[in-house]
């Protein structure tokens, strides 16, 4: 049986470096002929990505992904209010505004209408998406509007999976199945992938674009990501929680701030978005207020570049060549978080 490994099983070995300041290092990423200067993206979920999201990601260089558990109408507005503020800022971002879709119901009608509102990046978003129903909406969106428009599909687990979706069309594949903070897929169904195995595992292979989704927690969990490679992350509870995500801070008895953050096929999700909970993937939590998502990304920012200058390399395919990764042991993992911090140190 295949031995498989989480982020937490491997560390990335320092290398000799010239680099002298981390503005030397470039994270730039394409999906397709579009330029991003942050390999981060929001995750398309209720409590993430609305307009406020999309907006902070563009100008931390990201992309923000607005989720599709609202009517056409609602989302379509949103994705119309991220274009007008572009506009207005004469933002080149205007042609990566970027939505999410389904495969079933009115999931063309609704790739239509956010075509028609400024959407140039579409997401068709599922949770098991080896699935003939992706080809068949990769196939329709391709068919329509050819390379006017790119498409993101998802999520995949292996490397087949990854490949038969490169060839059906998607210009990038979200990779990682079961791995979310709020995703029960693997104790519902018994089914998933680490997400560090499954990125490993489409490495140096020709196809669409990797975006890491699932499970990463740490601006290291994102250097791995991408050594593993990963030309994007995709971060949920990472981003979650901000002044930027959907809904309202409320105070708890303790005096601390807290914001609701859901897994998409939670009840909560669910009976919000249809009426009815069907299959049970996901749960709902609430997560302390962090304040302004623009601190985390830059954050996050200096802290990959010290990353890939820890490698000793300036930009991210340097570092998906170069990297040497090596597992650890149980005691290296608690040598290797802030130990100091455990009281029976
Ligand atoms: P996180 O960054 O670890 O919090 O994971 C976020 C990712 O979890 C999203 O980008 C989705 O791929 C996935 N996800 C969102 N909602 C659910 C759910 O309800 N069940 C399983 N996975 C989910």
């Amino acid at each position: 049986m295949k031995q498989t490994l989480s982020f937490d099983d491997v560390l990335l070995v320092p290398q000799s470096s010239d680099i002298n300041s981390r503005s030397e290092v470039s994270l730039e990423r394409k999906i397709t002929d579009v330029s991003f200067n942050l390999p981060i993206i929001s995750s398309p979920m209720d409590t993430v990505t609305e307009t406020d999201m999309a907006l902070k990601m563009f100008k931390a260089g990201g992309l923000g992904i607005v989720h599709r558990y609202s009517t056409i109408q609602e989302q379509t507005a949103m994705v119309g209010d991220i274009r007008n503020t572009l506009e207005e800022e004469q933002s080149q971002q205007v042609n990566s505004i970027s939505a999410a879709i389904g495969t079933s119901g009115d999931f063309f009608e609704r790739a239509q209408e956010l075509y028609n509102v400024g959407a140039r990046i579409l997401c068709i978003d599922v949770a098991h998406g080896h699935h003939k129903l992706v080809k068949n909406a990769i196939k329709k969106i391709r068919n329509q509007w050819d390379s006017n428009i790119a498409i993101i599909a998802g999520n995949v687990a292996t490397k087949e999976a990854y490949l038969d979706l490169s060839e059906w069309g998607a210009d990038a594949v979200r990779v990682g199945i079961g791995g979310g903070s709020i995703c029960s897929t693997r104790i519902q169904t018994g089914h998933g992938v680490p997400t560090f195995q499954s990125v490993y595992d489409c490495k140096y292979t020709d196809g669409a674009a990797i975006i890491a989704d699932g499970g990463i927690k740490t601006a290291g969990d994102i250097v791995k990501a991408l050594a593993a490679g990963a030309d994007f992350v995709m971060l949920g509870s990472m981003l979650a929680g901000t002044e930027e995500s959907p809904g309202s801070v409320f105070a708890a008895s303790n005096g601390k701030r807290y914001k609701v953050y859901r897994g998409m096929a939670s009840v909560e999700a669910q009976v919000a978005w249809r009426g009815n909970a069907r299959s049970l993937e996901g749960v709902s939590t609430t997560i302390p207020f962090k304040g302004s998502v623009e601190k985390i990304l830059s954050n996050l920012a200096m802290n990959i570049r010290s990353g890939l200058s820890y490698t000793g390399v300036r930009n991210i395919t340097q570092l998906q060549s170069r990297c040497e990764f090596i597992t650890q042991t149980a005691a290296g993992r608690v040598e290797s978080g802030t130990h100091i911090l455990n009281k029976n140190v």
